[in-house]
């Protein structure tokens, strides 16, 4: 397989009790990536993260970690693997330092680099004022950190981490997810999320799960290429030339009687100039929106068929 990917899987499914719950997964994760898994409950998301971190057998297909096979190699594949399950493994009765130490001998992290390796993880997750203290009587916010510390301590190239911010309060939330954008900027990550804004911001590529399938795969710069259109809606519009001549504006469409898209020149936003003018000039303007983005599109066409679709959950 490609060694060029720091993951590459490649026709992934995995059957329970004869029911295919997930098919024909094809995934790359270069240097650098943060790939954002979106779909919703039930979609397939954890069962994809499992295997892809090890701990399910994939019922077909092949996956390598750093060039190395999963399955065939797996404790050295898995030396380059972080991974924060769903339901991270919870030692109520160890200390933070104690765990840490246990998840680094764990990864194989030598002996003489462990300390070293504690106090960075402990560092880069906000923990070092609570290194002795036990983990059953941390907050949850502060649980988590140590889920992602114990996934990074070995300063894996791959960190997979499955919907880490489900369950927080907000005020949690807020810390939790700053930790996650510093920690994608460091290493290449795999994230699990029901929560569109949560993957828009750190993802830069994103593929959308619905019943155990990809349905949609997309890198950012293919998603802003599609973003910044305005709709807007004129009672008593004008022609699409005279739209067309308005100050940094870069293409018009006419979608319908009285309905446009403006494409803004880049980095322009035009919204309050279009809304004077139309005033301004009696155009009658009933709409104003940012047109949304393909992600948004396909996204809440999957929210909206599983309202309707009899989602079949065990
Ligand atoms: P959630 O966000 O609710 O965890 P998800 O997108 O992670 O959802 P999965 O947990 O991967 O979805 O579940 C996908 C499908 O596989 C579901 O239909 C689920 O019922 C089924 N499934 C998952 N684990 C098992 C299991 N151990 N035995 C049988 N079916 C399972």
């Amino acid at each position: 397989m490609e060694s060029d990917w720091l993951l590459a899987a490649q026709g992934l499914a995995r059957d329970y009790g004869g029911r295919r719950v997930v098919a024909d997964v094809d995934l790359r994760l270069g240097a650098g990536h943060v790939l954002g898994v979106l779909g919703p409950n039930g979609a397939g998301k954890t069962t994809i993260l499992r295997m892809l971190a090890g701990t399910l057998a994939p019922s077909a297909g092949r996956l390598a970690i750093a060039g190395i096979d999963l399955v065939e190699r797996p404790r050295a594949a898995k030396r380059h693997l972080g991974y924060l399950p769903e339901r991270p493994p919870v030692y109520p009765e160890l200390t933070v330092d104690e765990y840490l130490a246990f998840a680094a001998r764990l990864r194989g992290t030598s002996r003489a680099r462990r300390a070293a390796a504690i106090n960075a993880a402990k560092a880069d997750c906000g923990l070092t004022e609570v290194g002795r203290r036990l983990i059953g009587a941390l907050s949850k916010g502060y649980a988590q950190r140590v889920g992602l510390a114990q996934a990074i301590v070995h300063r894996p190239d791959v960190l997979i981490l499955d919907e880490p911010t489900a369950g927080l309060d907000p005020s949690q939330l807020i810390g939790v997810r700053e930790l996650i954008g510093r920690l994608a900027r460091e290493h290449s990550v795999i994230i699990s999320s029901h929560i569109l804004g949560e993957i828009q911001a750190v993802a830069s590529h994103v593929v959308i799960v619905d019943r155990g399938r990809l349905v949609f795969q997309a890198s950012r710069e293919e998603l802003t290429r599609h973003a910044n259109w305005l709709e807007i809606g004129l009672a008593h519009g004008p022609d699409t030339a005279t739209l067309s001549a308005l100050p940094d504006v870069a293409e018009v469409r006419e979608t319908g009687r009285g309905q446009w898209l403006i494409r803004p020149q880049a980095g322009r936003d035009i919204r309050t100039a279009l809304a004077g003018h139309a005033v301004a000039h009696g155009w009658g303007l009933h709409t104003l929106a940012a047109r949304p983005t393909s992600l948004e599109e396909r996204f809440m066409r999957v929210i909206g068929a599983g309202d309707d679709a009899k989602r079949p959950r065990t």
